[in-house]
């Protein structure tokens, strides 16, 4: 077996330089840990495999920000009477809005409305940028051709520079965070942001490719000395050994069910500025359970580096 630390990586290369497709392929592959498969071309195949078999929550592992106008206000009622939930929008202008959200919000909307005017000019254009992710709708004979509406997306260069309160709400930021289950789980109780998450039902960890062992999270609990970390110990080496002989026989999915929280897993979360504040003010504070207010606290200089005039309210949870 093997004992880490919690840790993680900001993955923002890919929105900056508008990656769309690799960054969705880079995410998807955690929950297999295949990421040694990916290559110059392996981001089609695999979100279309990903696409045909229903797991879309994969392509929600991007931002696309858009500002819209539109020759009439008919436009954006007929959009805002869809009630689009997973859409952040803000006004900037006479017709005019800022729209943003991940490629899956839009891809149900042109499944749902394909009709409307702003969906059909948003949908084409999206299909330029991840063509992949909208080939199946884009023949569509009922999407609207988007006329009267001008949709421009805005790059990573004009998403930073918007004013603070636009900025929140429509800025998102991805991290790959490795920490234990226990953990996930808190942290997967945040409903408005999107999630992927290591798959113990894929993952064998008597295989090579895992070194052939299970990893767990060295717990903040006890100090490396103490009798209550051998005890911890113990019960992990315990654990490892009866998962290890499952396998033999059976299927990861089956052997996992003997898997303790300490389990080293990693979850990709993407989420705009605003849900990143709500979820450093609620879990790096002291009330937060210690194991998930010991990796916040990492998290939280790297986003105040990065946004400090977002974060600056937040720096009082590191004293
Ligand atoms: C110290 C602490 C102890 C906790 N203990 C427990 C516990 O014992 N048991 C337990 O089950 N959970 C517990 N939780 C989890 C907690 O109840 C929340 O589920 C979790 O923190 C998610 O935060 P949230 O609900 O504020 O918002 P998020 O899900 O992060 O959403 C952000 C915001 O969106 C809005 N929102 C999102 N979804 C809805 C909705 N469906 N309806 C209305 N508004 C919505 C709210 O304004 C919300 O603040 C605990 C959390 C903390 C920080």
């Amino acid at each position: 077996m093997k004992v880490i630390s919690p840790g993680f990586e900001v993955l923002d290369d890919y929105f900056t330089s508008g990656r769309i497709l690799e960054q969705i392929e880079r995410c998807g592959r955690v929950c297999y840990k295949s990421e040694d498969k990916i290559t110059a071309e392996s981001a089609p195949p695999f979100i279309r495999g990903i696409i045909k078999r229903g797991h879309e929550s994969v392509i929600e592992m991007a931002q696309v920000v858009m500002r819209i106008r539109a020759d009439s206000p008919t436009v954006f009622q007929e959009f805002f009477e869809l009630i689009p939930r997973f859409c952040q929008a803000t006004r900037v202008g006479e017709n005019e809005f800022i729209i943003s959200g991940n490629p899956r919000s839009f891809r149900d909307l042109a499944r749902r409305a394909p009709g409307l005017e702003l969906v059909g000019a948003v949908a084409r254009l999206l299909s330029e940028s991840c063509p992949i992710v909208f080939e199946d709708l884009i023949d569509n004979p009922d999407l609207a051709r988007g006329s009267g509406v001008e949709v421009r997306l805005l790059d990573a260069a004009e998403v930073d520079a918007l004013p603070v309160d636009q900025l929140v709400r429509h800025r998102t930021l991805l991290l790959h965070i490795t920490v234990n289950r226990a953990v996930t789980h808190e942290l997967v109780r945040h409903r408005i942001a999107s999630y992927l998450q290591e798959s113990q039902r894929y993952c064998r960890y008597g295989e090579a490719k895992f070194g052939g062992e299970v990893v767990f999270i060295k717990p903040c609990f006890f100090k490396e000395d103490s009798p209550e970390y051998s005890i911890w110990k113990q019960a992990m080496e315990e654990t490892e050994r009866h998962y290890l002989k499952l396998l033999e026989t059976s299927s990861p999915q089956a052997a996992r069910t003997v898997l303790p929280n300490s389990c080293k897993t990693e979850i990709m979360v993407n989420a705009t500025l605003e849900e990143w504040f709500h979820i450093l003010r609620l879990r790096a504070s002291k009330a937060a359970d210690p194991s998930m207010r010991e990796i916040m606290l990492q998290i939280l200089p790297e986003m105040l580096r990065r946004f400090p005039q977002v974060f600056e309210p937040l720096r009082e949870l590191m004293e």
